[in-house]
């Protein structure tokens, strides 16, 4: 993501603004103070990437370490929340304003230069000057790298590599087991229900707290995790199916559990022998009011407390799915990024 005032002051600087599949990937990016620079916004912060090459040797361990004193130095001044220096360039992370980061992207330029590290007249992968040759631009993740042709061809092979491999593991998942045991998972969560209203409900209450079937209401949430998993553990791959199975799955079970979970607290708490199972007024009492309106005073309605566990249960399990379920689209649209390769001239 980038805002629309940090696009007009960078093209004001000369940057060019690129826009990604989604407002999440835009960026913007120059050839400035002879270096090939990307600017995106990311978690609140403002980065600036300087693509160069730096490889590791004596002499650019002192580079670095001459930087890093600079740099330490001037953080607050400059409000940098993190910087790193790799192989292929330096990244600033700025939590300042606009003006303020614009600064920053100059001092950096001029900190690059008092060390004299290699600009835009080389490729950033194998560090060979490119003279007449015109150099690549290499752009995935928002980032650009400036590359020879060979070194370009190369990464864009590797990506891709990369990405097919990603695509096969997604092929190689079985949508049929991922069903099957998402829905035996979220039937052990369900069961969960059980085991806390048969087991643990009746001595609580006799401890007086009966609240406590509030707090089992979270393991809808369980339910939703375990569907999730289930699911995932035999496809890793988003789309519908995976979607309705486990959002299905973890509303469904969700909403069995408590209902199991209140009949057999029922059982437990009154005394009732197992086999009191087969009236089916045991099934009904939890569901429906049944107490004439009349002397509605004098008796317990059963089937109130249910629906509100019901409904909180419900409330766990859905939020559950829909986190677990973002974050599997998160990571199946991550994957797609795309590398692309352009042509440029350097003035
Ligand atoms: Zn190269």
């Amino acid at each position: 993501m980038i805002t629309k005032n940090l696009i007009k002051s960078l093209e004001e600087i000369g940057f060019t603004y690129v826009e990604g599949a989604t407002a999440e990937k835009g960026h913007a990016y120059a050839i400035y103070g002879g270096y090939l620079v990307s600017v995106y916004e990311s978690a609140g912060n403002k980065v600036a990437y300087f693509n160069f090459k730096f490889p590791d040797s004596e002499e650019n361990d002192i580079k670095k370490y001459n930087m890093s004193e600079t740099f330490s130095n001037e953080l607050n001044e400059y409000s940098v929340s993190d910087y790193t220096l790799s192989e292929d360039g330096m990244r600033v992370f700025c939590t300042g304003n606009i003006p303020l980061f614009l600064k920053l992207i100059d001092r950096c330029v001029s900190l690059l230069i008092e060390n004299e590290i290699r600009d835009s007249e080389y490729c950033s992968k194998c560090g060979n000057k490119f003279g007449s040759r015109k150099p690549k631009k290499v752009t995935y993740d928002k980032e650009n790298h400036i590359m020879c042709e060979h070194c370009a061809l190369e990464t864009v092979e590797e990506i891709s590599n990369r990405a097919a491999e990603d695509a096969s593991d997604e092929k190689k998942g079985n949508v049929g087991l991922a069903i099957i045991c998402s829905t035996l998972l979220s039937l052990v969560g369900a069961s969960l229900y059980f085991v806390l209203y048969y087991f643990l409900s009746p001595a609580m209450s006799e401890s007086g707290l009966n609240e406590v079937r509030y707090i089992f209401c979270v393991v809808g949430f369980v339910v939703s995790m375990l569907a999730y998993y289930g699911y995932k553990f035999f496809s890793k791959k988003a789309g519908p199916c995976a979607y309705i199975t486990v959002a299905v799955n973890s509303l469904l079970f969700t909403a069995i559990g408590q209902y199991i979970g209140i009949v057999f607290e029922f059982i437990a708490k009154n005394g009732f022998n197992l086999s009191a199972l087969s009236n089916k007024h045991f099934w009904l009492v939890h569901l429906r009011n049944t107490i004439p309106a009349d002397v509605s005073d004098l008796f317990t309605d059963y089937s109130a407390i249910f629906w509100k566990l019901l409904i909180i249960s419900l409330m766990f399990a859905a939020v559950g799915a829909a986190i677990f379920l973002l974050s599997l689209h998160d990571k199946s649209a991550q994957k797609k990024e795309t590398v692309e390769i352009e042509t440029i001239t350097i003035k």
